[in-house]
């Protein structure tokens, strides 16, 4: 047989072109013969799995096959023997370091010129990423299937693509039934101008967060619905459609209804007991005033030497302590009203203190210290001033039964004076320090020891505060308290206006 020298070259040039394309694919290929002995093996293969071709060749094709899975070649073996291509068989092998690869095969049969099997070519693909993929796909549908808040996608034109179960229980529409149907069908009719501002802002790229709306479900009923809605983006990042997850918000809308009833009851009660508060001490202080009047008169009349004057005295006592409690529910209420009114003057807060102490000394057994300077000159309300001081110095003696020392210290700088009373006893834990200056607060004692009605320093907070001040506790259980005020001292050109 002559054999022509051009069918010899394109033979010889075809060949070289298939080693090329062989040698520069991405994909490893491999051929074995029947008995399973490597033959060929490309840079790809090289790559995957670790050997390179001189450690291949020659060697047997379970290199890359993990033990548990010798039986699958054999049979590819008896399959490619009886002529038969495979086409993505998806198994595992094993690389030169031991780690599983999943891949997919596609084995064709090499035959001779003559037609005769004598081995197999192996296409492999890695499709560790691909099958990555799935399985995050796979995670992201049982999310979406498995969600609380209906997740919806739709096309830009409004088309509903997608519809998960809890849209279904949402809604009341099946997946089937709503697929390819405009989202309109569930969007009441009066707000349907929403639909063209959300896909409006969609376009642009922008996601529209816990926009509160009302949609209708199949049976009619309006359904209150947070909506977060986000673009949908294809391959190449284009916008293709938008993905809405709706939260029912009946719960949330009804507990709001709730708070806001209890919140208007309980502005109503708290009115109702500002305008008791009122009346009360309005209805008392007449009485007690006339009861004070009386008492003084009476005393006037007897000796002191009568039998009963020790009695009248008592009775004024506690008819004083009455009258105070009065006034302090009038300051309450005029505080509540906005009618607390300061009578500004200048005076001296060191003479003040002084002149405060001075009852306290003799019915006291308490050490009361002073360490201030000559004089300081404020602004201010002075009988308010003398009430604020008289309720903390009260307080001082009253809550250190078993005596110790008040010290009332007195500082100022350029601008401000510093007056603090501090004492030795029982302290306050700290969790009652924040409701401290608020109306009618007291430490819980349950042994009630010691009489009171929460309203002295709420009083002269607001006192202080109206003054342009500011006033502060620090304690501790069972050492003692201070309790410190700030106030503005008199100006230059205020004291250069009362001198004139
Ligand atoms: P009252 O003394 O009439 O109850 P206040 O408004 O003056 O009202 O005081 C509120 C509460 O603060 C008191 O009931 C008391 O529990 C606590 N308190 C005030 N001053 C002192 C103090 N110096 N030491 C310990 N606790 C105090």
């Amino acid at each position: 047989m002559v054999i022509d020298p051009t069918t010899i070259l394109l033979s010889e040039s075809k060949q070289a072109l298939f080693a090329a394309i062989v040698s520069s694919s991405e994909n490893p290929i491999i051929s074995k013969t029947l008995d399973g002995i490597i033959t060929s093996w490309n840079p790809a293969a090289h790559r995957l799995f670790g050997y390179s071709e001189n450690e291949a060749i020659g060697n047997q094709i379970s290199i890359i096959i993990p033990e548990d899975r010798l039986a699958e070649e054999e049979f590819i073996l008896e399959e490619i023997r009886s002529g038969k291509p495979f086409d993505r068989f998806e198994t595992v092998r094993k690389t030169k370091d031991g780690r599983s690869i999943p891949v997919s095969l596609t084995i064709s049969p090499v035959k001779t010129s003559e037609g005769r099997i004598i081995g197999a070519s192996k296409i492999i693909r890695d499709i560790s990423e691909q099958n990555k993929i799935v399985e995050k796909q796979a995670i992201l549908a049982a999310i979406v299937d498995n969600s609380d808040d209906a997740i919806v996608s739709k096309s830009l034109r409004g088309m509903i693509t997608s519809w998960n179960k809890a849209a279904e229980k949402m809604f009341g529409y099946r997946e089937a039934e709503v697929l390819g149907k405009h989202i309109s069908l569930i969007i009441p009719a009066d707000r349907l101008e929403e639909e063209d501002y959300i896909i409006g802002e969609i376009i642009k790229g922008n996601k529209v967060a816990h926009f509160e709306t009302i949609r209708i479900s199949k049976e009619g009923k309006e359904i209150p619905i947070s909506l977060t809605i986000s673009p949908l983006l294809n391959e190449s990042g284009v916008i293709i459609g938008a993905s809405k997850i709706a939260r029912d918000i009946s719960e949330k809308i009804s507990s709001q209804k709730e708070k806001e009833q209890l919140y208007r009851k309980i502005k109503v009660l708290s009115r109702k007991k500002d305008a008791f508060i009122a009346m009360a001490a309005h209805e008392l202080k007449t009485p007690v005033t006339s009861l004070s009047g009386f008492l003084q008169l009476l005393q006037k009349q007897i000796s002191p030497d009568d039998k009963n004057s020790d009695l009248v005295q008592r009775c004024i006592n506690r008819v004083e302590k009455l009258t105070m409690l009065v006034n302090d529910l009038l300051d309450i209420s005029r505080i509540q009203g906005g009618k607390l009114q300061l009578r500004i003057e200048p005076f001296d807060i060191v003479a003040l203190t002084e002149e405060v102490i001075v009852p306290y000394r003799h019915i006291t057994t308490h050490q009361i210290e002073i360490n201030a300077p000559e004089s300081v000159r404020i602004m201010g309300d002075r009988m308010r001033i003398e009430q604020v001081l008289a309720n903390l110095i009260g307080n001082a003696i009253k809550y250190a039964p078993k005596g110790g020392t008040i010290g009332i210290e007195i500082a100022q700088d350029k601008e401000n004076v510093f007056i603090s009373v501090s004492d030795e006893g029982i302290g306050i834990s700290p969790m009652h320090l924040a409701g401290l200056f608020t109306p009618f607060y007291r430490v819980a004692d349950p042994e009630n020891r010691v009489s009171g009605l929460g309203m002295g320093l709420y009083i002269s907070k607001e006192i202080v505060e109206r003054h342009g001040g500011t006033i502060d506790v620090t304690s501790q259980s069972g050492r003692g308290s201070v309790f410190k005020f700030i106030l503005p001292k008199q100006t230059a050109s205020e004291k250069e206006n009362c001198d004139s």
